[in-house]
């Protein structure tokens, strides 16, 4: 069987020792005669997995004490709804920083708890500098999309928030670039693009944001549910955490975060050279906004990119299919790409450019 390079945005590509991995242990976990998934959460062997992968997320990040790590359902979706439930009492509001599709999804739902203040991009493309000065003072917190999967920006400085908690949804980037937990209040992800399969969504909340849900809020939106109950509250998703697990300890075996970061930087710089230098494919991004993980690029020309995405199809080169609002085509480095999958595409991209006679 042949295994196709996948430029998914999520669900992604997964390392190919972790598949190889679950696929060894799938009937029998370690001699407990059965498969993960079929394991009580209760049980030593369940504990086991579920506390080592908190263990090394803890590790790989350098998550400071006072931080804990939990894990659950609901997607990052459900964040948007859970920080503002948690962290909103009655009359207070926040500040959201609107980059991109997901930023203003996640003030849609925080709209409906409290008074959301939304500060927008001058340039669609490009990403301030922002200052303590920017924010509300009785802002109970700053929430920012770290990397924006659809548009392909990242921040390349974080926000300056002084004492505000600041929020960050790195679903798109955790684990793929150095960052400093403690400057953060709360980061979240969906664990579907760097961290493993969908199903499990992982949040490392400071303690201090923890136990400041109103008696209103049901006990499975509530943080302190999960930290209480070290995610065990009810029946977690056992066979996700599992491989999320496997692929911290691939992480870990492969440079940790900043051995994902110098793969990372690699790869993406292989595919803007490829598009800066082309006379057919652009990307609109401004260097210093630039993603890491999540490259959109077009010829402009909307058969054309059904050519290349047809083409691309054929060669092994899957789901590079932009998001539908923004057209064009979208490749996914996500951690799990191989160098050599950047590489072929690339290789593919330039063929593509001599045959149709752009240079
Ligand atoms: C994919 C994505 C989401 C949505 O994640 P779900 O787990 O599907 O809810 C939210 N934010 C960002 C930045 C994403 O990339």
């Amino acid at each position: 069987m042949k295994r196709v390079y996948n430029f998914s945005a999520g669900p992604a590509v997964l390392p190919e020792p972790v598949l190889k991995k679950v696929q060894d242990e799938l009937l029998n976990y370690r001699e407990t005669g059965m498969s993960v998934m079929e394991l009580s959460h209760r049980s030593a062997p369940f504990q086991n997995i579920i506390e080592e992968a908190q263990g090394l997320l803890r590790e790989l990040l350098s998550i400071p004490d006072d931080y804990r790590v939990v894990f659950m359902q609901g997607g990052a979706s459900l964040q948007f709804s859970m920080i503002p439930l948690n962290l909103l009492g009655e009359g207070q509001g926040a500040d959201y920083i609107v980059t991109g599709s997901w930023s203003k999804k996640a003030v849609k739902e925080a709209e409906k708890v409290g008074d959301i203040r939304t500060l927008s991009l001058k340039e669609p493309f490009e990403i301030p500098v922002y200052t303590p000065e920017d924010f509300s003072p009785e802002s109970s917190y700053v929430h920012i999309t770290s990397n924006n999967t659809i548009e392909g920006t990242r921040f390349h400085k974080y926000p300056d928030t002084g004492r505000i908690p600041l929020i960050a949804d790195m679903s798109s980037h955790i684990l793929s670039e150095k960052i400093d937990v403690s400057s953060f209040g709360l980061i979240y992800a969906g664990a579907q693009k760097n961290l493993g399969p969908s199903g499990v969504t992982v949040a490392i909340i400071r303690d201090s944001l923890i136990g400041k849900a109103p008696d209103t809020c049901p006990t499975m939106m509530n943080y302190e549910t999960y930290v209480k109950h070290d995610s065990l509250f009810n029946t977690p998703p056992t066979f996700s955490i599992y491989v999320l697990k496997l692929v911290l300890e691939w992480v870990k075996e492969n440079g940790g975060v900043e051995g994902m970061q110098e793969h990372n930087e690699r790869k993406a710089a292989l595919l803007y050279n490829c598009i800066d230098e082309s006379s057919l494919f652009h990307n609109p991004v401004p260097e210093k906004n630039r993603s890491l993980m999540n490259i959109p690029f077009s010829t402009g020309n909307d058969e054309l990119d059904a050519d290349f995405l047809k083409g691309a199809k054929a060669e092994g080169f899957e789901f590079l299919k932009g998001h539908r609002s923004v057209g064009g085509m979208r490749a996914s480095l996500y951690n799990a790409m191989p160098l050599e999958g950047v590489k072929s595409l690339v290789d593919f991209m330039k063929k593509f450019e001599s045959d149709r006679g752009g240079c």
